[in-house]
């Protein structure tokens, strides 16, 4: 009776624990269950999606059950509060698909607490699938231990650890299908979202996420891109005008997720850097992160600095000495965790944060000082607001000042013309949204 009085006092106990700081969340983020992952995808032989999907050691069928066992198994960790799905459709045909062809995105929901802001979502995401050296090599090995195991880890990995986190809105950690045949699971995972009513607050596209020698031989484990559209690809008649007005070509929702990334992530990693580039992805190269701006919704693609050619897109071969392909010898965990941590510190946040503010409004120009107002959403947790500066000529926010839980102020002396701003909202615990930025001009 002793024993059960303690193992039963232990339980309540462990259910009042305060949860954990940042710092210690992403402490436990564990190499070895990514390297564990990225080796059994890679053991698959090829995850190709018109490969094999009957067999249960190869191809894309194989890989997708075992993905989906994997979820379910997360939903039973110690007070875990995932929910796995598995999300079945049929596409095609299309370009690099010759006919239709099912395909099966699969993952796990963390539920939001807000129930006032059951309609907005969080995503993270990476393909599963991979390919060859011919995109359309359904049968030949294609390990895809980079491209994109490596992402697919991170995602899993982050569900683990934040498996019994309460955030104020829900997060999807989706496995995506069909990446190499032009995006096609990650298109239907947003359009799904959209008509299921959701409104995606950022998505966080994984991909080759775990490299650190490239192809011109630098090494780095030291740095991550994040890719955003300066753009919106949905951007209104009316935006574009007052886009033009302020010169706002670099503070998309898209662009300010990414700064958001790097300046709540990386401070929780020693040496580490993010890097905010200054286009939507690699040149003339497209991802996962595409079909979430084409729904009007803020995306980042996140992957290695350095990619390493002889090993990207590349059927397994030797060429003389060279060698090609995909192999999970070319994972480096070290650097994957260090990415995780980076991601999940902010994400964290992001997921914890009140809803931002809207309708943010400049005035003051040809004047001496900034006129800034916004609007605040009626969520109560919203304790106050941080308004960000930076100087026209830079990329990083470079200034913030604090303000309780007011819709205005006045930037004395500031004007206009040298500086940019946005504003975002913050929590009693601190936790701030992603900044508004000026969407309009009086
Ligand atoms: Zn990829």
């Amino acid at each position: 009776m002793r024993t059960l009085a303690c193992f039963l006092l232990s339980l309540a106990l462990a259910a009042q624990a305060p949860p954990p700081s940042t710092h210690d969340l992403i402490t436990r983020v564990e190499q070895s269950r990514e390297r564990r992952t990225v080796e059994r995808l890679a053991s698959f032989g090829t995850r190709h999606t018109l490969s094999e999907a009957a067999s249960e050691t190869r191809g894309i069928g194989a890989a997708r059950h075992w993905l989906s066992e994997e979820a379910e198994a997360l939903t039973r960790l110690p007070n875990s509060r995932l929910v796995s799905f598995e999300d079945r459709f049929t596409a095609g045909p299309g370009p690099r698909l010759p006919g239709p062809v099912e395909m099966v995105n699969v993952g796990m929901m963390l539920p939001g607490m807000d129930q006032s802001r059951t309609g907005e979502a969080l995503v993270v995401l990476a393909h599963y699938d991979s390919r060859a050296s011919d995109v359309m090599d359904a049968n030949g090995d294609a390990p895809g231990a980079v491209d994109d195991a490596s992402g697919v880890a991170i995602v899993y990995e982050m569900a683990q650890v934040m498996a019994d986190e309460q955030p104020a809105i829900s997060i999807y950690f989706v496995a995506v299908a069909g990446e190499e045949q032009g995006q096609v699971g990650s298109a239907h995972l947003v359009k799904r979202l959209k008509a299921d009513g959701i409104r995606v607050v950022g998505a966080l596209n994984l991909d080759t996420v775990g490299n650190v020698v490239g192809s011109n031989g630098v090494k780095d484990n030291a740095t991550v891109r994040f890719f955003s559209e300066g753009l919106p690809v949905q951007e209104t008649e009316g935006q574009r005008r007052v886009r033009e007005q302020l010169g706002g070509e670099n503070d998309s929702p898209s662009r300010e997720l990414a700064r958001y990334l790097k300046r709540f992530g990386q401070k929780y990693v020693e040496n580490f850097e993010c890097l905010v580039m200054l286009r939507k992805d690699r040149v003339g190269r497209t991802g996962d992160h595409f079909p979430f701006n084409q729904e009007g919704f803020a995306a980042v693609r996140v992957t290695e600095t350095w990619e390493n050619f002889d090993r990207q897109h590349q059927t397994p071969r030797v060429v003389g000495n060279h060698a090609f392909g995909d192999s999970p010898a070319y994972f480096e965990p070290g650097y994957a965790v260090k990415v995780t941590r980076v991601l999940m510190a902010a994400l964290r946040q992001l997921s914890l944060a009140p809803a931002a503010p809207e309708n943010v409004v400049l005035g003051g120009a040809a004047s001496a000082d900034a006129l800034l107002r916004w609007t605040l959403q009626t969520d109560p947790r919203i304790r106050g607001v941080v308004v960000y500066r930076r100087r026209a000529d830079g990329v990083q926010w470079e200034n913030t000042e604090s303000l309780g839980r007011v819709e205005s102020t006045v930037l004395k002396g500031s004007g206009t013309d040298n500086f940019f701003y946005a504003v975002a909202t913050v929590d009693a615990g601190g936790n701030e949204s992603l900044p508004t930025a000026v969407g309009r001009l009086e």
